[in-house]
This record gives C-alpha cells, sequence and structure tokens, in this order.
C-alpha cells in the first residue's frame, strides 16, 4: 500500500534532494534542499498538512504564504514557490546560512554599539517595509532573524507563521508570538481569550525594543521562573538596566529601549520614530543606501 506520505515525497524529490534539518519550529521542519535541475540550494519549510486540521492552523499557513508571496525586500528571505502535495505543504525559501542571530547573541555574547545599529537598521528597514504592506509580523525575536552567510553582517527576517494583515477598520485580535517578546497589548489575550486590547503595527515596536536590549546587554528585560510572573513584568514594562550589563552602553541607546517598552501603544514610539533616533538614524542611512 502506498502511504500519503510516499506521494508527497515522490512529487517533491523529482525536483529537489532534501538535506539536513537546519531548524524547527511549531508546526514544521527546515530542511536544506538542492534543485536537482540546476544545483541551487534551499531551505524548505515542510509542514505536514494533518498536523494543520484545525481549521485555524490552515487558514494560519495561508495566510503565512500569501504574506511572504507579496513581499519582496533585502533583509526578508525571498520565498522560491510552494508545493503541496495531499500530506505536506513545502515552503521553499533562499537558504540564509549564516544561522539565526539567537545563536551569534548565546556563542558571542551582546554586541557592541556600532555593531547592533547595523544590524537593528536592517531589521528596522524590513519592518518598515512589512508595515508599509500592512502586515504585523507579531514574532519577532532572535530566533527568527537569520545571517544570510556564516561569519557574514547582513541578515533578514524570516517565519510569517503569525503575521497578520492589519487595517484601521479590522485591527488585529489574538494571542500570538513569544512570552518574552510579546507586548502588553497583545498579552490582553491571554487574560481572556474572547476579548482582549485590539492592536496594530505597534506590537512589532514592542518586540523589537525587547529585541534590541538583548542584543545589547545578552540579557531578556523580562525574566522569572514562572510564565505568569513574567507576563505580570510584561504587561507592566517592569524591566531594568542592570549595571553590570548595562555600564557602558551609552545613553542614547538606553533612552531607545525606553521609548519603545512603553505599555500604552499610543505613547510607544512608532517605527519611524524609532529610525530617526539618535542611536539608529545613521545606522538606518547606511541600511537605505546598500537597498
Ligand atoms: P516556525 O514558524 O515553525 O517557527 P520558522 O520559519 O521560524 O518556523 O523556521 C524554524 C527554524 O528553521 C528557524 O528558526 C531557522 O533556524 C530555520 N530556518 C527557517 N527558514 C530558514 C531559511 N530560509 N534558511 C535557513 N534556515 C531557516
Ligand atoms: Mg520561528
Amino acid at each position: 500500500i502506498l502511504k500519503m506520505s510516499d506521494i508527497s515525497l515522490e512529487t517533491i524529490t523529482k525536483r529537489y534532494t532534501l538535506g539536513a534539518e537546519l531548524g524547527r519550529g511549531r508546526f514544521s521542519v527546515v530542511k536544506s534542499a538542492t534543485q536537482k535541475s540546476d544545483g541551487g540550494t534551499y531551505a524548505v519549510k515542510v509542514v505536514e498538512n494533518s498536523s494543520l486540521s484545525d481549521e485555524e492552523n490552515l487558514e494560519a499557513l495561508e495566510t503565512e504564504v500569501a504574506i511572504l508571496r507579496q513581499l519582496q525586500h533585502p533583509h526578508i528571505v525571498a520565498l522560491k514557490e510552494v508545493v503541496t502535495t495531499d500530506s505536506d505543504t513545502y515552503i521553499v525559501m533562499e537558504l540564509l546560512s549564516g544561522g539565526e542571530l539567537f545563536n551569534r547573541i548565546v556563542d558571542l555574547g551582546p554586541f557592541v554599539e556600532a555593531t547592533a545599529a547595523d544590524l537593528f537598521a536592517q531589521v528596522c528597514c524590513a519592518m518598515e517595509h512589512l508595515h508599509s504592506a500592512q502586515i504585523v509580523h507579531r514574532d519577532i525575536k532572535p530566533e527568527n532573524i537569520l545571517y544570510t552567510e556564516e561569519g557574514g553582517t547582513s541578515v533578514k527576517v524570516i517565519d510569517f507563521g503569525y503575521a497578520g494583515v492589519w487595517s484601521p477598520e479590522k485591527p488585529l485580535t489574538g494571542l500570538c508570538g513569544t512570552p518574552d517578546y510579546v507586548a502588553p497589548e497583545v498579552l490582553t489575550w491571554y487574560d481572556d481569550e474572547d476579548r482582549g486590547k485590539e492592536y496594530g503595527k505597534g506590537s512589532d515596536v514592542w518586540s523589537m525594543g525587547v529585541l534590541l536590549y538583548v542584543i545589547l546587554s545578552g540579557c531578556s528585560p523580562f525574566s522569572a521562573d514562572e510564565e505568569e510572573a513574567l507576563l505580570a513584568q510584561v504587561a507592566e514594562a517592569k524591566y531594568e538596566f542592570y549595571e553590570n550589563e548595562w555600564k557602558s552602553v551609552s545613553e542614547d541607546a538606553k533612552d531607545l529601549i525606553r521609548k519603545m517598552l512603553v505599555v500604552d501603544p499610543e505613547v510607544r514610539l512608532s517605527l519611524e520614530g524609532v529610525m530617526s533616533h539618535p542611536f539608529l538614524a545613521e545606522a538606518v542611512g547606511r541600511c537605505r543606501a546598500n537597498l
């Protein structure tokens, strides 16, 4: 008897040789792949359709693909094609072989400010493009930022699995993201899964604020043994710049983080405000010049 998985495997393996596992996520395994026709290398996100049995997950995958299709930017992962079979969905993307920003921070510790600014500016440019298309990422964190090459300095934003399309008529709702990085307004859906605050692009600015804190210190601004305690800190933006990690970091950098990690999204700095802040303006200029 031919199993469903055999059929799908054959369809994809006609064109690609699947290789090593590159990473893993909520519903997916990401593998390297070599295109048989020309030897080109790619990354393929494999999602088992059966893991998407519930309607919501299936819709999320469709949104992820639709959003990826629409985006073309030097600092956003490029989609090549999507192969859907009875059993699996294969999202074929450009291969980013430099690894996760997460691992760079773990391996090398906090970044010096100039390096941090050049890195963060790239994320800002990607997010500016995303937001101008009315898309909110909703899961910005160092695991979802990849270096294009080993030892290189260029990064791209990946993982649009939680991304949503925002409009003034239809702001975003629902709990998304990762506890350490989730914005307070998104967290309101944690307490009541049927009714929280409507939110938008500002939620990404919060996560980017956490990201900048992590890049500059190697530590999370919010941390606790219990998730409940962590989320309570997030809800009130209760964090500190501990002397040990922050004593040699400039006031400019701290000022920017303070203005991003503001509970009220109306008061929080806009992405535009972030990009023109003294800590980042020059790095953003350099990044734009390279686009
Ligand atoms: P999930 O939505 O399940 O979190 P991701 O899209 O974040 O899945 O992919 C999971 C992991 O796979 C990433 O954190 C990364 O390590 C790896 N990965 C994803 N896309 C690529 C890519 N284009 N090139 C190289 N590695 C990738
Ligand atoms: Mg991910």
